[in-house]
């Protein structure tokens, strides 16, 4: 059911907001936390007892072709337990409003990084332009570093895959920590010597995932003899749809008597048919050209000339007989399938039986076709 939507509901969830303005084309969002208590960071105590105010401005997510800032108001309590050094603190936001010091409010900084991984730095900046969010090539690249900062001697099972700085130009590495998620490390370039170094500072790595293009294979079994390497699963779908498509491309006469398909389309020929296919494509093209120049009044000793074909090739073309129609190679039994089926339902198990039936509805095939054809459904029984 639908509900009325208020200002509340722009924020992230925690913050309220108290006046709404427009400066220039920004929309300054002055905002506070809901609520009316905060704990100590230091001791957890509970504090109640405002001494001071100050306001952040955070940035936040664009919205209405306008961007967005917001005001937020922190407060300073007072900590009243008695041995607590702490005896004044900021209130802290929940990690998915801001963090602390951060210029933007979470889920801005969780689209810049996501921006910046998916089409890297100076891409990432010009695309950000368009969609007002204040931010420079710098920065994409400081937040996809700032989200590394698990502690490295605990890594176990890492991915490492090239990562565009820039798309077709520039190439580095991107390392992740696979068990938490997160990117870690982007080296500068994609040398193997690059990541072998990176890797020997970490011995405890134990799984190593990877593309299956040599360059890193190499640099991980130096540096980490005794790692496992596996293919990614990003990876292994893609070369297992390659085997797929292959496998299917090699089996379109089947395919193709499955589905019934009696139009031609050239993607699903087999690789032989294909070269038929092109033979032909390349005939015809020729025998248009031979047939334009004799309509443009060439002599036919002319397109001799010029054509290269010999003189009988060219009059068998001007007389139309030269077309081919490409027709994909079937058994002669295929037409007959539907009716050697239904006989073979009803209990007609004997192949010269089969055959004369067939021959009584004008199948011109030989018994032979119709023999191996009744024990291979035998076999398959
Ligand atoms: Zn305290």
């Amino acid at each position: 059911m639908a509900s009325w939507f208020s200002r509340r509901d722009f924020l992230p969830a925690g913050l309220k907001a108290e006046q709404v303005e427009l400066v220039g084309n920004t929309i300054r969002v002055h905002s506070r936390s809901v609520k009316t208590a905060a704990a100590c960071p230091r001791c957890g105590m509970i504090s109640r007892r405002v001494h001071s105010r100050y306001r952040r401005r955070p940035a936040d997510l664009p919205a209405h072709g306008r961007a967005v800032e917001l005001v937020l108001l922190v407060r300073r309590f007072r900590c009243r337990a008695v041995h607590c050094p702490a005896r004044i603190f900021a209130e802290r936001f929940p990690p998915a409003v801001t963090r602390p010091y951060a210029r933007r409010t979470s889920r801005l900084q969780g689209l810049v990084r996501h921006l910046g991984l998916a089409v890297g730095g100076r891409p990432a900046q010009a695309l950000a332009g368009r969609l007002l969010l204040p931010v420079s090539k710098d920065t994409f690249l400081r937040s996809i570093r700032n989200t590394t900062e698990a502690a490295t001697n605990e890594l176990r099972v890492i991915g490492i895959d090239e990562w565009a700085w820039r798309k077709g130009q520039r190439y580095g590495t991107l390392i992740c920590d696979m068990e938490r998620r997160r990117v870690i490390e982007l080296l500068p370039d994609r040398e193997p010597a690059t990541v072998e170094a990176w890797l020997r500072a970490r011995p405890g790595i134990k799984v190593v995932a990877r593309d299956r293009n040599g360059g890193y294979s190499g640099a991980v079994s130096r540096a980490l003899p005794k790692a496992v390497q596996v293919a990614d699963r990003w990876h292994l779908l893609e070369n297992a749809s390659t085997a797929f498509l292959a496998a299917v491309q090699g089996n379109m006469p089947a395919i193709r008597k499955a589905i019934g398909a009696k139009s031609l389309d050239p993607k699903l020929l087999t690789a032989v048919e294909r070269l038929q296919y092109e033979g032909i494509q390349r005939r015809q093209q020729t025998n248009r050209m031979v047939r334009q120049m004799a309509d443009d009044g060439v002599p036919t000793r002319r397109i001799v000339r010029q054509t290269d074909l010999s003189r009988k090739l060219v009059r068998q073309i001007l007389r139309g007989e030269r077309e081919d129609v490409f027709r994909i190679r079937e058994s002669s039994l295929t037409p007959w399938l539907p009716q050697l089926e239904r006989e073979w339902a009803g209990g007609s198990r004997n192949g010269a039986e089969l055959w004369r039936r067939l021959r009584a509805g004008g199948f011109q095939g030989s018994l032979r076709v119709v023999g191996e054809w009744a024990t291979r459904q035998r076999r398959a029984e």
